[in-house]
């Protein structure tokens, strides 16, 4: 993605992002939050750089103090354009001058780096995908302080979707259906699987999205590896063929799986692809408030071990999708956080049978007061492909 999120949001609403995520860090014994181009700063700001280069851009969030974003003097008009400009200070640098010696004086006049919370004390929150070059930068300019990883200390942040974040992931929900209602009309057999990933990643466009971030083809036996890279394997008459395609549409993500059957299916193809099937409705019935996260991938799992396919489930049950296509909260045993209304995730289980074939169905799924909402809802009976 780049230049702004064309997202329908105002400065105000940027405002109320960043002050939520400045006062969590400060609950969470952050001193504040550093946020480098990515995810979290198009979340908080609508700000992409053209270009993320070597030189530094970063936001400094703290519970009670004007954000302020950090610019290449450069960059410096694109920033003024940002959504979120109004709601706060830049402060550019120019060639020559140390970005982290000026990122350094400016946590320091903040008060982030004194007192009880200062150097040696309360580590600073920073952004996952800040380049290592920037992080040894600032450990160089400001020696004692110690930093978290932002996802880590708050998981959750992005987690709740508000009501525009959610038509926002409907509306990519709704391409990705449309999408597929297309390729399953394709010729799949004779075809190679980077053709019809081809026609899947055209398809996306055509029906909105401005980034495609997989479309993935597994005929056959590749369909037994769940993250198959699309080959060059002509698809054939007999196969199974799992269908797993994604992007943004607007700024937020669709992500979603079919898994089709070149003409007639064998009876034990027809019993997996109904196993799956029944797994995840189970995995969906599971979704409402206070649950814990594992729970969906409990329930999900439970069908397949049932049949005695337990061992080739070879993930968790799902994720998180919003500015990203994959991100907080995890469907996994061991997530005891509870679910919230507002979170959107993957509910995706799969068979791997090694050698023969695979079968993945996947929806994404939002969290209401009384259960799951489905943002993709085509045929989830095995489609017959030509
Ligand atoms: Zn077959
Ligand atoms: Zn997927
Ligand atoms: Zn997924």
């Amino acid at each position: 993605m780049t230049g702004t999120a064309p997202a329908p949001f105002t400065a105000d609403d940027y405002r109320a992002r960043m002050e939520r995520a400045a006062r969590q860090a400060a609950e969470a014994g952050l001193a504040g939050l550093l946020v480098a181009p990515g995810p979290d700063l198009v979340w908080l700001t609508g700000y992409t750089p053209t270009a993320v280069t070597e030189r530094l851009t970063l936001l400094v969030l703290a519970a009670g103090r004007d954000p302020v974003l950090v610019v290449p003097t450069l960059e410096a008009p694109d920033a003024e354009r940002a959504p979120a400009a109004r709601a706060l200070t830049l402060r550019d640098w120019t060639d020559g001058k140390d970005p982290y010696a000026v990122t350094a004086a400016l946590l320091d006049t903040e008060g982030l780096l004194r007192g009880p919370k200062g150097v040696g004390g309360a580590p600073l929150g920073i952004s996952d995908n800040t380049w290592a070059l920037h992080l040894l930068g600032l450990q160089r300019a400001l020696p004692g302080t110690s930093y978290a990883s932002l996802t880590e200390a708050l998981p959750m942040l992005r987690a709740v979707k508000d009501a525009a974040e959610l038509d926002l992931l409907a509306a990519a929900g709704a391409a990705a259906d449309a999408a597929f209602e297309e390729i399953r009309q394709v010729a799949f057999a004779g075809r190679r699987e980077s053709d019809v990933a081809a026609d899947l990643a055209a398809l996306l466009r055509r029906f909105g999205h401005s980034q495609v971030d997989f479309t993935i083809v597994a005929s056959g036996p590749n369909g037994a590896n769940p993250h198959h890279e699309v080959g060059d394997r002509v698809i054939e008459r007999g196969d199974m063929v799992v269908l797993d395609f994604g992007g943004l549409k607007d700024g937020y993500g669709s992500d979603t799986s079919r898994t089709v059957h070149v003409g007639e299916p064998t009876d034990e193809e027809r019993r997996v692809h109904d196993l799956v099937r029944e797994a995840q409705e189970a995995g969906f019935r599971a979704v409402r408030p206070g649950v814990a996260c594992q729970e969906v991938d409990r329930a999900a799992r439970a069908v397949i071990a049932d049949a005695g396919y337990g061992e080739y489930f070879i993930h968790r049950t799902g994720h998180g999708i919003g500015v990203t296509t994959h991100e907080p909260p995890y469907m996994i045993e061991g997530e005891e956080r509870p679910l919230v209304p507002g979170m959107c995730f993957s509910v995706e289980p799969g068979v791997y049978l090694p050698g023969r074939f695979g079968v993945r169905i996947e929806d994404i799924v939002t969290v209401t007061e009384d259960g799951g909402r489905r943002l993709n809802d085509t045929a989830r009976e095995m489609v017959i492909v030509d």
